[in-house]
C-alpha cells in the first residue's frame, strides 16, 4: 500500500487471468466508462476514484473518528493491464510489485480458464502483501456455452479466501458494484 495520506489512499491493482478472457474489457468498460484511449502497449494503467463521505467511514468504524479526515475520502485505484504477456505466463515481477488487490478472471465458457485460477493464485502468492483478491466468472451472456458453473467458482473462491462475483462486461451485469463492493472493506483494513 502506498501510505502517505494525503486526502486519498492510493492502491495498485492488478488485473491477471488468462488470454480472452475480458480483462482489458472488465477494465476500460466497466471501471473507467471508456474503451481503451490507445492499444496497451507493454503495461498501462488506469486511474479508478472511489470516493466515501468521511460520516460513512466514521459510522463504520470509530477508529476513523480520531483520524482528521476530509469531508469524502478518496480511494484511487491505479488498475494495471497487460499487453498480453499472460499468454506466455511471464508476467515480470515489476507488475506485481507494490499491488494490493487483484482481481484474477476465468471466463465461464473456458474450462482452461477456470483450471488456469489455481496458476495466478500461486504467482500472487509469492508476492507482496494482499488486501484483497477477487475472483471474476466473466462473460455469462454466454449461459447456453457455460462449462463452469456458479457453485464452482464460488467453492474455489471460499476454498482460498477470495471475494467471488460474476459478470458480463457485454451486457453490463455485476460490473457496477465491483468496485464499491470490494472498497468499503478495503478502507476499513487500511
Ligand atoms: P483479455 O485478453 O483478458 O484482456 O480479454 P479482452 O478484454 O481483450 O476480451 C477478449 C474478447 O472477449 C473480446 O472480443 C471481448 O469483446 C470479449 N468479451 C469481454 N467480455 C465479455 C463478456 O462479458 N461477454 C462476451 N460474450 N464477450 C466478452
Ligand atoms: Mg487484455
Amino acid at each position: 500500500t502506498n501510505w502517505g495520506f494525503r486526502g486519498s489512499w492510493v492502491l495498485k491493482m492488478i488485473v491477471v487471468g488468462r488470454s480472452a478472457v475480458g480483462k482489458t474489457s472488465l477494465m476500460h468498460e466497466v471501471v473507467v466508462g471508456r474503451l481503451p484511449a490507445i492499444t496497451t502497449l507493454n503495461y498501462e494503467f488506469v486511474v479508478f476514484n472511489y470516493e466515501i463521505p468521511r460520516e460513512d467511514l466514521v459510522e463504520q468504524d470509530s477508529k476513523y473518528a480520531s483520524l482528521k479526515l476530509p469531508e469524502k475520502v478518496k480511494l484511487k485505484y491505479q488498475i494495471w493491464d497487460t499487453a498480453g504477456q499472460e499468454r506466455f505466463r511471464n508476467l515480470v515481477k515489476s507488475y506485481y510489485r507494490g499491488t494490493s488487490v487483484a482481481f484474477i478472471v476465468y471466463a465461464i465458457n473456458d474450462r482452461d480458464s477456470f483450471e488456469d485460477v489455481e496458476y495466478w493464485v500461486n504467482d500472487l502468492e509469492k508476492y507482496t502483501f494482499w488486501h484483497k483478491i477477487v475472483l471474476i466468472g466473466n462473460k455469462i451472456d454466454l449461459e447456453d456455452l457455460r462449462v463452469v458453473s456458479y457453485d464452482e467458482g464460488k467453492e474455489l473462491a471460499d476454498e482460498y479466501g477470495f471475494d467471488f462475483f460474476e459478470t458480463s462486461v457485454l451486457k453490463d451485469i455485476g460490473t457496477a458494484e465491483l468496485m464499491p463492493n470490494i472498497s468499503h472493506p478495503i478502507l476499513k483494513s487500511l
